[in-house]
Order: C-alpha cells, then sequence, then structure tokens
C-alpha cells in the first residue's frame, strides 16, 4: 500500500480545502531537544507551508516549566488565527504531558489527544481522531479493504496508535483483538488476522510465520537502526501478505497529510460548518 502517493493527493485536496476557506493556522508546541521530534516538526511545518495553511512553530528549551507550556497553550487557544494546536510528544519530564493536552482547546486538538475528542471516537461519534490512526483507515480504504466481519488485529496499545485504531476497526464492523506486551502467545493471535496493524516500536518484530498468507498488513512502526529506518514488521512479510504498507513511505506519510487534514477539519468546527460537542 503505497502511502506516499495517497498522502501526496490528500495534501492536494487540503490544498483546494484550504484556498476556499481562506486563512487557516496551525501551532505547535515542542519542548526540548529530541532530535526525532524536530525532525518531525519540521517535516509538519514544511508540509502545512505547501498547502498554504500559515504555520507557528514554537520551540522550547528543555528547561521550560510546565507553567510556561501552559500559558503558550492558553495563548493559542484565545488566538483567532489559531485553527489548529498540537504539543509534540514526548515532553520533558517536569512537564505532566496528560495536563498539557487537557489545556489545550478540544476544538483546536489536531492530534485527537484531549479526553473530549478520545471520548467522542470511543462513542463512535468522531470529532478530532489523531493522524496516525486516521491515515491508516484511509489507506485500507482506498486500497477497498473489507473491514466489516473481518478478524482483525491491533498489535500495541497506545493512546496514540493501537486503541484508536482498535476503535476505528470497530465502528467499522471488524472483530478486533488488540495485543500488547502482556499477550501470551502474539504469534498465535496474528496469525488469526485477515487485517493486522502492527504499531510496538520494535524493529521486525512481526516475522513471515506470524502471518497469514494474504492478510493485509499495515506497519505503523518507525525504528532507527544501524541498517537504516526500519518498521515492526519483517520487509519478508511482504511475499505472503496480500497488500502490505512498506516503511518508509506507508503510514508515515499518510500521518502528515491527515494532520493537514485535520487542521481543515478545526477549522470547519471553528466556524460552525461542522458542529463540535461542548461539554
Ligand atoms: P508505545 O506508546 O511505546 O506503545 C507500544 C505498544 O507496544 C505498547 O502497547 C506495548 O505494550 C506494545 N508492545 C511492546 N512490546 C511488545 C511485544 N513484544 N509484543 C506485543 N506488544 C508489545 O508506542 P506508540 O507511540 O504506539 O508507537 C509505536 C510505533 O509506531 C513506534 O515505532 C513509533 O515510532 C511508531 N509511530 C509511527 C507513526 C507514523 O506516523 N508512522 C506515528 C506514531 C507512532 P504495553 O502497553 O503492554 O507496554
Amino acid at each position: 500500500m503505497d502511502g506516499k502517493t495517497l498522502a501526496a493527493r490528500i495534501r492536494a485536496e487540503v490544498a483546494e480545502e484550504v484556498e476556499e476557506l481562506g486563512e487557516l493556522g496551525l501551532a505547535t508546541v515542542l519542548v526540548g531537544d529530541d532530535p526525532a521530534s524536530h525532525t518531525y516538526i519540521t517535516l509538519k511545518h514544511k508540509a502545512a507551508d505547501e498547502v498554504g495553511i500559515r504555520s507557528n512553530d514554537i520551540r522550547l528549551p528543555a528547561e521550560t516549566s510546565e507553567e510556561e507550556v501552559l500559558e503558550v497553550l492558553a495563548e493559542l487557544n484565545a488566538d483567532d488565527a489559531t485553527d489548529g494546536i498540537l504539543v509534540q510528544l514526548p515532553m520533558p519530564d517536569q512537564i505532566d504531558e496528560a495536563k498539557a493536552i487537557r489545556a489545550i482547546d478540544a476544538v483546536k486538538d489536531v492530534d485527537g489527544f484531549h479526553p473530549l475528542n478520545a471520548g467522542q471516537l470511543y462513542l463512535g461519534e468522531p470529532t478530532h481522531v489523531g493522524a496516525t490512526p486516521l491515515g491508516i483507515l484511509r489507506l485500507l480504504d482506498e486500497y477497498d479493504v473489507e473491514l466489516s466481519g473481518a478478524r482483525a488485529v491491533v498489535v500495541g496499545r497506545s493512546d496514540i496508535v493501537g486503541k484508536p485504531v482498535a476503535h476505528l476497526l470497530l465502528h467499522r464492523n471488524a472483530t478486533v483483538t488488540i495485543c500488547h506486551s502482556r499477550t501470551r502467545d502474539l504469534a498465535a493471535e496474528t496469525r488469526r488476522a485477515d487485517v493486522l496493524v502492527v504499531a510496538v516500536g520494535q524493529a521486525g518484530l512481526v516475522t513471515p510465520e506470524m502471518v497469514q498468507p494474504g492478510a493485509v498488513v499495515v506497519d505503523v512502526g518507525v525504528n532507527r537502526t544501524e541498517e537504516g529506518l526500519r518498521g515492526d514488521v519483517d520487509p519478508a512479510v511482504m511475499e505472503i501478505a496480500g497488500l502490505m504498507t512498506p516503511v518508509p513511505g506507508g503510514v508515515g506519510p499518510m500521518t502528515i497529510a491527515m494532520l493537514l487534514a485535520n487542521t481543515v477539519r478545526a477549522a470547519r468546527f471553528r466556524r460552525g460548518a461542522l458542529a463540535f460537542p461542548r461539554v
């Protein structure tokens, strides 16, 4: 499954929507020196610029206090020109990430991490859903993967990827199994999957004997190894899978494209074109 090509198409669609909607703003808050985080944020802003979304790239030193971060977020919440806000994780230890996420106005929470947005997904009434899970679903749809009644296995239960993907698949009527580090016999579970999504962070964890021939495999993992960027799925699985996402070029580009789409969605919520629930 070619995430790069689909992502380019989505970005082109977003550019048209931005032109229709007029000025749109995406703000990101990055605290500290994590090199991978700096790379991700740079990529996100480059992509935003290319589709005409005005980006506000806030990078704060590693010693920034929680109070200062909360102040920045309050300013962005109040700023009418900011449609979407995201805080890049992980944040340094002195900052309570959950508190920072809750401090974002839910309507601007383009990562979908705010409890209100997470709760809406749980209820099957999604508002903002994270870009990675959304990108995975979009890829499966693009390739006409039948989800209704399919046995879907999600390996990984993070709030960022595993759990939201599992909910999206469940809402599409897949029979979903969620695996994690305490799963007793991972291979027995993965072998049953018609659709297998792997989001763990261990290069090559899923090997060919763990996959049903013809299964659809989505590899979310991004692992920096001596041989370069590797997914969580052994590339040899490609030979037996019906469809599979490569790393790089699969889920990664979709994540960036869907973040831009989420910013457009945030603008629509804020302008009343879509209803946003308030509690
Ligand atoms: P995470 O928060 O570290 O979660 C990893 C999950 O994997 C946990 O639920 C953990 O189980 C489970 N796990 C660990 N070892 C396992 C094992 N041996 N067998 C089965 N499950 C195991 O990671 P994440 O944020 O979800 O990210 C996962 C991967 O996706 C990382 O490589 C990350 O870089 C990548 N990622 C890529 C994108 C993208 O755009 N391409 C976006 C986000 C993340 P426990 O809960 O029991 O600890």
